[in-house]
């Protein structure tokens, strides 16, 4: 069976955590939240979207831990919007960071008006 994973929790409205260790497991035929730490599948659904209509229902959401593990190249602070480099992978959360390790000429040569490999983006979910 062809699937993937990927490390999450469960939170409330409120942002209390109801789910700290679980593991979002999708495939062509489930998508399911498995609790590590009770060692029982919490969620069984057929699709995302069913997955996610179940959670709103409940008040809940996901938050994606790999997702959220997205970090200034040159500071390290975590960020949800920057410059992105697609050629070497690197992001940086301010000008003031790009401007440590690029000109702003050299990153606007590399932008290339949106056509380049480098711009300003943001990772949020929705
Ligand atoms: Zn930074």
């Amino acid at each position: 069976m062809n699937f993937k994973s990927a490390s999450i929790q469960v939170v409330d409205r409120n942002g209390t955590i109801v789910i700290q260790d679980g593991i979002l497991i999708e495939s062509d035929k489930v998508c399911a939240i498995y609790d590590i730490n009770e060692g029982f599948f919490k969620f069984e659904c057929a699709t995302r979207l069913e997955l996610n209509t179940v959670l709103t229902a409940h008040h809940l959401r996901m938050k994606d831990l790999e997702e959220e593990e997205r970090l200034c190249s040159e500071c390290g602070v975590p960020m949800q919007e920057g410059f992105y480099f697609e050629s070497d992978a690197k992001q940086y959360c301010s000008e003031k960071c790009l401007m440590q390790v690029i000109t702003w000429e050299d990153y606007l040569s590399m932008h290339d008006n949106g056509n380049g490999d480098a711009y300003w983006t943001d990772w949020y979910d929705c």
